[in-house]
């Protein structure tokens, strides 16, 4: 069967009736098993899939079939799925198994996507290589000594090796985007707010936000149509209006977009990739849109300012795990103290336990004001140094990651790994829409993206503009 890169191309063929919903599960099935070594997925819905598909089939032959039929679709091991087990890639809660459908899973369905399995990711969402999983790491499809990124490296694994159209990611301080760039697909972090996190399982909730990974720009706007707006489960999901942003992909007009010289220029930042976004500078200028650097000189401030803040809130959602409501009980336990104790020391991963730690630390009553606060006060003026930038410009353009994929196993020191998110906090900090779009392959042959950051809600725009640069074939 054909690599599908677009679900118009997919519904195109099933329409013709050269190939049917059984057909197309039952191909990606077969790749995902002679994909293994990948370890993209931690489960595949096999005779689920198979089933939905062949009851698919049917409901295209009646004329009844939902606008997202023929989309093969996985989601990040972070998104309840009623009866379907979700584990965040923790022994802690292996075995648990959701009561109730998130609301983005819901949303899918509804409109017949077909749901193939939850893709592995770095524990409790917490990485930026996806090593930090229980079940082992995620293998990069197209250089296998390569993490592919993370914290959803298993989503965006998946759709570049292409055992599935398009996956669902989540993205607290990059894990869209980044691992998007490192595997070379389109990652689109909506803004704040503009999805619900109903049925997510929090890692700092006042920047998550769930997001699609596809191949093309179109297929992203069409999940994003999907799965945005109000929800009544989730009072931080917005109650504007949702556009029909796939029919809204021509961009027409003349963009203003501000460059940060000081990402652009940064000496962390890949001499190669520097010239790609320096000769897409000079080309968008010569196609006549206003490219014009930016001064932020904040960027030393945002990787410490997004690990205070989110170590804090992890500490807090992560305080339920403690064996005794659900999840893994340990066995060596012997009072409640014990549970707790034990259950959280045998349950979580080492990457966990020190954020726990760590946001426990700047909370607590003696440093609370030192790191905390001030920290929410940075946030506060990060993010008006941003808008402020987008009151003058549609968009900011930056690298979306500093270096190509780096190898499995050579990054150690955690202060260094954190510093991966150097490029993709600023839109989490700030709540604002940004997307990595795949601009290119190094000479060392791995691919890399571009980031754009939009102004709040205007998605829209965002996604057209993105189509410019990344037609969707
Ligand atoms: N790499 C970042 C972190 O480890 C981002 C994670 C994410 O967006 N979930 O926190």
């Amino acid at each position: 069967m054909k690599n599908y890169t677009t679900l118009s191309s997919i519904q195109a063929d099933l329409k013709a009736g050269t190939i049917t919903c059984h057909d197309l599960v039952r191909d990606y099935i077969y790749k995902i098993e002679t994909n293994k070594h990948l370890n993209a997925f931690l489960e595949v819905y096999t005779d689920e899939a198979l089933h939905l598909a062949k009851e698919l089939d049917k409901k295209l032959q009646a004329g009844t079939a939902g606008k997202l039929a023929g989309m093969v679709i996985a989601m990040k091991d972070v998104i309840c799925h009623k009866d379907h087990r979700v584990s965040a890639s923790s022994k802690l809660i292996e075995n648990f198994t959701s009561l109730y459908s998130a609301t983005v899973v819901e949303r899918l369905l509804a409109e017949d996507a077909i749901i193939i399995g939850r893709t592995n990711c770095d524990e409790f969402a917490m990485g930026s290589s996806n090593e930090n999983s229980a079940f082992g790491p995620v293998l990069n499809p197209h250089d296998n000594s390569k993490v592919p990124g993370g914290s959803s490296g298993g989503s965006t694994a998946a759709v570049a090796a292409g055992l599935c159209l398009a996956a669902l990611g989540t993205d607290t301080g990059g894990s869209i985007r980044q691992p998007s760039s490192f595997c070379g697909v389109v990652g689109f972090k909506p803004t704040y707010g503009r999805v619900s996190r109903y049925g997510l399982l929090a890692y700092a909730s006042s920047f998550d936000q769930i997001g699609p990974i596809t191949h093309s720009i179109a297929d992203a706007a069409l999940i994003l149509e999907v799965i945005a707006g109000k929800d009544n489960y989730d009072s931080t999901a917005s109650s504007k209006e949702v556009p029909s942003y796939s029919t809204k992909l021509n961009y027409s007009g003349k963009a203003k977009i501000g460059y940060i010289s000081e990402c652009i220029n940064n000496p962390h930042l890949d001499s190669e990739i520097a010239t790609h976004l320096k000769n897409l500078i000079k080309k968008l200028q010569d196609e006549g849109h206003t490219v014009e650097a930016v001064s932020f000189p904040f960027l030393e401030y945002m990787v410490p300012t997004y690990y205070v803040l989110t170590t804090a809130e992890a500490s807090s959602n992560l305080s339920r795990y403690g064996g005794v409501i659900y999840g893994r009980r340990s066995s060596n336990a012997t009072d409640i103290n014990s549970i707790y104790v034990k259950s959280r020391t045998e349950g979580f991963g080492e990457e966990v336990k020190r954020r726990i730690m760590l946001g426990t630390f700047v909370l607590s009553a003696g440093y609370y004001d030192a790191y905390y606060s001030k920290a929410q006060k940075v946030r506060r003026i990060l993010q008006d140094k941003t808008l402020e930038i987008l009151k003058s410009y549609d968009f900011i353009l930056l690298p979306t990651t500093p270096k190509t994929a780096f190898a499995i196993d050579s990054v150690h020191d955690p202060v260094t790994m954190y510093l991966e998110d150097i490029f993709t906090v600023q839109a989490n900090l700030t709540g604002l829409p940004a997307i990595s779009i795949p601009m290119g392959k190094h000479t060392n042959g791995l691919p890399f993206g571009i980031q754009l950051i939009g102004n709040k809600f205007e998605e829209a725009n965002l996604l057209a503009f993105s189509n410019y640069l990344y037609p969707t074939k």
